[in-house]
Parts: C-alpha cells; sequence; structure tokens
C-alpha cells in the first residue's frame, strides 16, 4: 500500500476537483491521500468524501507559504482540524492577499497592454487562493503568451515586471499554527529550496518531518535527506505535487510513499495531540 502526501485541486493551483484527483488516486490504487492546496482547506471536505467512498484513506493538509530570513518556504501541514478558528482565520489572510496581490499583477500587466481585466483572471481562478498559474493560463488564453513557461519568464517571475509579493508567514509562525490546529509540520520538496542550512533552526521549532520524496528530488537528493530525518529523528513524507494538467500531464503516481510512512506520521500526531491535552489539562 502507498500514499501521495502533495496533491493540488483548482481550490488553488491545480487543475483538478478534489473529485477527479481521488478517481486518479484510485486507478494508481494508492491506499492514502493528502490534499496540500496553497494556503487554504477548502477543498478537503470534498476529497474526504470522495477518498471514503472509494475506501481510501484522507489526510487533510495545507502547504504554507512561509519565510525565513530571505527564503521562501513551504511547510505543510497534515492532520489539520478544519474547524480550527486560529486555523481558518489565518487562511483567510493569506487569501485575501493572494486576491489583492493577483489585481495587483493584472494591473501591472495592462499597463504593458497585455491582459484584459483582472475579473477575466478571476473566472479563470474562480477559487480564493488564486496564484501566479492563474494569471499565466490567462496570458495565454488571451494570446499573449505561448505557454505558461512563458508567461513566467516573461511577466511572473520575481524581478519580472508583473511580480508581486504574497503573504508569507515566518516558520515559526506556520509550524506553531500548524501545531495549535492539531497538526504536523513537514518541510516541502527542501530540494527546490536550496537552504538545508537552515532546516536544524526548523527542528528546535518543532518541524515533525521532510518531504523526501517528490517529484523534482532525484534518487540521490532524496538519500540525503532520509540521512536528515535519521540525523534530527525527523518523519519521513513524500508526494508527487501534482497540480492536474497544468504541466502537461498529471504527476500523480510519480511517487508512491510506503503507507508504513503515514502511520508512523499517525503515531506522531497521537502523541503531539496527548502531550498538547496533558499541558492544558
Ligand atoms: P504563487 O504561489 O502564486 O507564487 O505561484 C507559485 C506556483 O506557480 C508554484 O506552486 C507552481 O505551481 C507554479 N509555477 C512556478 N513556476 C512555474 C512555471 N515556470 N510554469 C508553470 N507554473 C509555475
Ligand atoms: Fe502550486
Ligand atoms: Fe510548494
Ligand atoms: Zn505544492
Amino acid at each position: 500500500m502507498f500514499a501521495d502526501l502533495h496533491l493540488h485541486t483548482f481550490f488553488s493551483d491545480g487543475t483538478f476537483s478534489p473529485e477527479e484527483v481521488v478517481a486518479h488516486g484510485k486507478r494508481m490504487g494508492f491506499g492514502a491521500l493528502a490534499l496540500t492546496d496553497h494556503d487554504t482547506i477548502e477543498g478537503c471536505e470534498r476529497m474526504a468524501v470522495a477518498c471514503a467512498t472509494e475506501g481510501i484513506e484522507f489526510i487533510v493538509g495545507s502547504e504554507l507559504t512561509a519565510e525565513f530570513g530571505e527564503h521562501e518556504l513551504h511547510i505543510l501541514g497534515y492532520f489539520l482540524d478544519p474547524k480550527h478558528s486560529r486555523l481558518l482565520s489565518e487562511l483567510a489572510k493569506f487569501q485575501e492577499v493572494r486576491q489583492n496581490r493577483i489585481r495587483d499583477m493584472v494591473e501591472r500587466i495592462n499597463k504593458l497592454n497585455a491582459l484584459g481585466r483582472t475579473d477575466d483572471v478571476f473566472a479563470l481562478a474562480n477559487c480564493r487562493a488564486p496564484g501566479r498559474p492563474h494569471v499565466a493560463r490567462a496570458l495565454v488564453k488571451a494570446g499573449f503568451c505561448t505557454s505558461l513557461d512563458e508567461a513566467f519568464e516573461r511577466f511572473l517571475k520575481r524581478d519580472r515586471p508583473a511580480w508581486a509579493p504574497k503573504m508569507k508567514m515566518s516558520a515559526e509562525d506556520a509550524i506553531t499554527l500548524i501545531h495549535e490546529a492539531g497538526g504536523l509540520a513537514v518541510m516541502a520538496h527542501p530540494g527546490l529550496n536550496r537552504c538545508d542550512e537552515v532546516i536544524p533552526s526548523l527542528v528546535e521549532m518543532g518541524l515533525d518531518g521532510i518531504e523526501c520524496y517528490h517529484t523534482k528530488h532525484s534518487s540521490g537528493t532524496a538519500a540525503g535527506y532520509l540521512e536528515m530525518t535519521k540525523r534530527y529523528g525527523l518523519l519521513v513524507t513524500g508526494g508527487s505535487d501534482c497540480h492536474g494538467m497544468s504541466k502537461g500531464k498529471p504527476l500523480i503516481g510519480g511517487i508512491k510513499l510506503p503507507i508504513h510512512y503515514v502511520h508512523k506520521m499517525q503515531k506522531a500526531r497521537e502523541k503531539r495531540l496527548a502531550k498538547a491535552n496533558s499541558t492544558t489539562t
């Protein structure tokens, strides 16, 4: 039995519905799936229902945008309480900034005469946590770019004319928030961030695990992070980071995390919850 613990839907910048992700997961034979949309848990309710129907274990998750010094980091939260009020209010803040940022980006692009109205981008995004991929899709749809990569290269990358900042939580706040909401905090795709030197500090902040297995990690990269989890006593996680059809073909199925890692996560989560209860009572 295998798991994929890094998946996106159209509730952030993926193209699949939660039901479509689950249908793909079922076809690939997964026993457990986690939804980790950027800065939202909105799709989790539908995904939970679809997983229950298919007999797949479901884990509520989110990929929080965080920072440490000048580094942008993505912190995955797993087993989050979907009704946790501070989690929900912080996610609402992330989403408000994301929506304003899209307006800002479209305004910048319009100065270059290259788009249309913000409404068009929102119609295309149709979610509360929109991101640059939605602007990129609008640029392609309007015929100003021939590919998403071109849209990022010309307009959307940092230091390009339409780039605008998004909300980032300090890594420490993100880890604390995830723990408050009953979850486990995992550093996403460290191989893409190239800032391994921050990992010891994250561990001191309470980081629970590292996403060793990821579509963009080579086997050597994964082995290096596995070694690191042993050194620091961290959990091992993994996932495809599938964004639906946005990268040509769905990535789901490319990473198959043995289910025993999920069982270890469950045990660690129970331990955390028991510890939290013993300090509040
Ligand atoms: P944002 O969260 O709005 O800053 O957007 C970041 C997202 O853009 C990432 O999660 C990727 O899914 C996507 N992305 C980054 N670079 C590219 C690219 N060159 N082509 C397509 N998508 C990209
Ligand atoms: Fe993304
Ligand atoms: Fe990420
Ligand atoms: Zn992701």
